[in-house]
């Protein structure tokens, strides 16, 4: 075997890229980061993350951070041209099953940066200025090159994964292709920086108007986003002048409440990578999946991404498992995946009419959908993991485990149990290696036993096995939870 750099080689330093090399450093893998730019990508992007994504990040001590800088709003309206609501989306700013916000208002720079402050020390080491090249496979390893400040430097690692964004040279290296969901619409994207607050909207907003479809939303402290769909006719060059973008806010009487921060023109688009594996090469984050903005869920799901990847990378580097678990990876992800793009599509698809009598046509269907109660409004919600390395056939496994809050609001379920699998369990407490097991008896559990208590009671069971990403293991007796852990997870045989 040749001499091995890492276990895991990520290419690309977004925020996959990071999350993941935190967690699965965080889960015992060493892990090298190499990213080609010398800094986090300064244009306009992500505005929202959910409360999932902030347990994520809370994870490795990167949320309180990014919370002490995030505003909430308390709901997402689809408006007609004159105001009327046609979908609301709504509670974003109640505490979600994630133990945060359901929406979380961000500047993603920011946040990328608090990610990055969190590697010194961590087992992840970040290289910018490294630009991939190419790969090969052999044996158990895999060579990856790059062009670095210091000329061509190849590393040797057990697994590759490219975090490297919706362009993915690892993923056209790699010869995996993407399914195109057929959405493509051009955007421009403008942040500005906020003078005067309350002569803003207070909640997030999409301006089903024809002769312009806009999004209106709140971002991190002192910043507000808007974005404008390219008429047919209009190029970028045109729209993205400055004069240009001062007309198209006129509407919003916002002179000298806000000034432009930086502005940008994507192609809003939804593709899926088929494969998300092939070989020691591991797709995640926009270079396994693009989606429209309008659910906010990009950035999103590659946190979920990382954070499914990460711990069984871990496992495997710590030899605790083989790599078959790998092989759970996509089952597990792809639906939550494809729902997102779908729910960021349909909501895209309302906003996107410029015909005038298309647009009353939906605003009708709409309108009176909403006033049956037929409007799939309401809070968001996405599947959870219906196949993979779950206890199938037992009570609420592969469902998204709460992160109750203690009695006294004070303190969150993972600070006081920690990183890695947990078992919980109603009274009895047994012992199991590289399981946290903990009866609703013990002094930990104490002020949050209630909580735990009414979860195990919904599911009549005796106790539950929580993966490292939060998810339901499964739910039964402590001793059969525990083989069943270890057969199918430690031994790694996915069925
Ligand atoms: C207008 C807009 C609004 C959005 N709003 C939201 C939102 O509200 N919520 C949300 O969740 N998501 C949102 N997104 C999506 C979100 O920004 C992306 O999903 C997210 O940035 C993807 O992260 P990533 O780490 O997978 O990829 P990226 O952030 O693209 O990072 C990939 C990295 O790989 C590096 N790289 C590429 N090639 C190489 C190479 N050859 N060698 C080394 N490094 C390389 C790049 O430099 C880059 O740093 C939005 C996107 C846009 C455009």
């Amino acid at each position: 075997m040749v001499g091995l750099d890492c276990d895991v080689l990520v290419v690309g330093g977004g925020p996959t890229g990071i999350a993941l090399a935190l967690i699965a450093a965080q889960s015992g893998a060493s892990v090298i980061v190499c990213e080609k730019e010398p800094d986090v990508y300064p244009l306009p992007r992500a505005a929202h993350i959910d409360h999932e994504v902030m347990r994520i990040f809370q994870s490795f001590g990167a949320a309180e951070p990014i919370a002490a800088t995030s505003r909430t709003t308390p709901c997402y309206d689809f408006l007609t041209a004159d105001g009327q609501i046609l979908l609301r989306f709504e509670s974003s700013d109640q505490i979600g099953p994630g133990g945060w916000p359901g929406a979380n208002m961000i500047h993603q720079p920011s946040l990328e940066n608090a990610l990055r402050d969190k590697l010194p020390g961590s087992g992840a080491e970040l290289r910018t200025g490294w630009r991939f090249k190419g790969f090969e496979e052999s044996g158990d390893s895999i060579s990856v090159t790059f062009e670095t400040p210091g000329g061509a430097r190849t590393l040797n690692a057990r697994y590759l994964v490219g975090a490297d964004g919706t362009h993915s040279p690892v993923r056209t290296m790699a010869g995996i292709e993407r399914d195109d969901l057929n959405f493509d619409e051009p955007w421009l994207v403008i942040d500005t920086i906020v003078h005067d607050a309350e002569r803003l909207p207070k909640m997030n907003l999409q301006i089903c108007d024809p002769e312009r479809p806009t999004t209106c939303v709140l971002m991190g402290e002192g910043r507000h986003r808007w974005e404008f769909m390219i008429l047919p006719g209009e190029t970028p060059e045109q729209v993205i002048a400055d004069a240009f973008i001062e007309r198209l806010l006129e509407p919003w009487d916002v002179e000298g409440a806000v000034t432009l921060e930086r502005k940008a023109v994507y192609q809003f688009n939804a593709r899926v990578a088929k494969t998300w594996r092939k070989g020691r090469v591991l797709l995640a984050g926009d270079a396994a999946h693009q989606t429209p903005p309008f659910a906010g869920q990009g950035l999103c799901a590659g946190a979920r991404d990382a954070a499914n990847l990460g711990w069984k990378l871990g496992m495997i580097a710590k030899g605790k498992a083989s790599d078959a678990i790998l092989d759970s990876y996509q089952p597990e992800r792809e639906p939550n995946t494809r729902a997102t793009i779908q729910m960021a599509m349909m909501m895209g698809q309302t906003v996107c009419i410029t015909d005038p009598a298309a647009a009353a046509a939906r605003d009708r269907q709409m309108l009176a959908a909403r006033a049956a109660g037929q409007s799939p409004d309401g809070r968001l919600a996405y599947p959870n993991i219906s196949s993979g390395l779950i206890l199938e056939g037992s009570a609420g496994a592969g469902d998204y485990f709460p992160q109750i809050r203690s009695e006294d609001g004070a303190q969150r379920l993972d600070d006081v149990l920690g990183a890695g699998p947990w078992l919980i369990s109603k009274s009895s407490s047994v012992a199991a290696a590289g399981i946290s097991a903990k009866s609703l008896e013990s002094a930990e559990l104490a002020s949050f036993a209630a909580g735990l208590l009414g979860w195990l009671e919904a599911w009549q069971a005796d106790a539950v096995l929580v993966r490292p990403d939060r998810y339901v293991f499964g739910t039964g007796t402590p001793h059969a939870l525990i083989e069943a852990w270890n057969a199918r997870v430690c031994s790694a045989a996915v069925r």
